[in-house]
């Protein structure tokens, strides 16, 4: 785990040297092209002020919410028929808003509701831009004896994934940006369309959608996994497409899927902290089959699949402070 001064120096750096220091440890080696106006938008909602962070505003993207000057304690927004919530922090309240990866580029609208009724509530909307997003695609054809496996098993342990990662836990176990769980460069991105050919097609287990759910690292098997952030451990269990298959929740909606473990280090209910070893990599499950072996990190907001890139970015996080 590492410390609170580590982490503060990390968010120093991410502030003075912006996405250069980015570059420097590897995290924006992302293929995926993506385009997104780098701009904190501003818009009132009575006396309150609300401050949206454009920087991951594509589809599969993150949009960074906070808002000053008001008496609430808790929001909610909206976009494209999508919650999120906005939760009170140290310094004001602050969530992240997912983008679904279906969602259109162009304008879109961004509703926020405050509790309180007529009198007490508040409410406003206003149009924020989604830029395009390119994202490399992949044929994954899985072999006929496998198929089978894929539509029974498959499917019953997709559901089993679907609930956890629709935990309504509220508690919040972790602040602030992510980190990757091995310490290996990023590889095949997150959000290209994958096909596994045969009846089973573009689908993958009980997880609805046509895209690759994750980011890939190509990290040897044996490979120390490390929870992205501190967190409750939801699931931790073999599944048919996702092998040894670890849930954490972290808190505010955020949850983290990491498929393609050997050993488990924890069980399901444990709390970890921040950077807490979880386990080792191991090419389980078929969705590893016919790669190379490499872990695969997912993440989640308000059951909401979104690139987890954009969550290790400490300048995503700067509205938080
Ligand atoms: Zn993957």
């Amino acid at each position: 785990m590492k410390s609170k001064p580590a982490r503060d120096i990390m968010t120093l750096l991410g502030v003075l040297a912006g996405a250069s220091t980015l570059a420097a440890v590897g995290l924006m080696a992302n293929p995926a092209a993506n385009a997104a106006p780098a701009a904190v938008l501003t818009h009132p909602i009575a006396r309150a002020r609300v401050f949206v962070d454009l920087r991951a505003a594509w589809p599969g993207g993150v949009l960074a919410i906070r808002v000053e000057g008001s008496r609430w304690a808790t929001g909610t927004t909206l976009l494209d028929g999508r919650r999120g919530a906005l939760a009170r922090g140290p310094s004001g309240l602050f969530g992240l808003v997912p983008v679904a990866i279906d969602a259109e580029p162009g304008v879109h609208t961004l509703a926020v509701f405050f509790p309180g009724g007529r009198r007490r509530g508040g409410q406003g909307s206003f149009a924020v831009e989604l830029g395009a997003s390119s994202r490399p695609s992949r044929d994954r054809p899985v072999p006929a004896a496998d198929l089978l496996t894929l539509e029974t098993a498959g499917l019953r342990d997709g559901r089993q994934l679907l609930a956890a990662i629709r935990t309504r836990e509220s508690r919040v176990f972790h602040q602030g940006f992510l980190r990757p769980p091995v310490g290996v460069s990023p590889g095949f991105p997150f959000g290209g369309f994958e096909d596994f050919g045969g009846s089973v097609g573009p689908s993958r287990d009980g997880l609805s959608g046509e895209h690759h759910r994750g980011q890939d690292y190509p990290a040897p098997p044996g490979t120390l996994v490390r929870t992205p952030g501190a967190g409750i451990v939801l699931l931790a269990r073999n599944l048919a497409f996702s092998g040894q298959t670890l849930v954490v929740a972290h808190g505010a909606g955020l949850v983290s899927v990491l498929a393609h473990l050997g050993t488990l280090s924890v069980r399901e209910g444990d709390l970890v902290v921040d950077g807490a070893a979880v386990g080792t990599t191991s090419p389980t499950g078929l969705g590893a089959q016919g790669l190379p072996p490499h872990l695969c990190f997912s993440t989640y907001l308000h059951a909401i699949n979104v690139d987890p890139v954009p969550l290790l970015d400490p300048a995503l996080f700067e509205l938080q402070r």
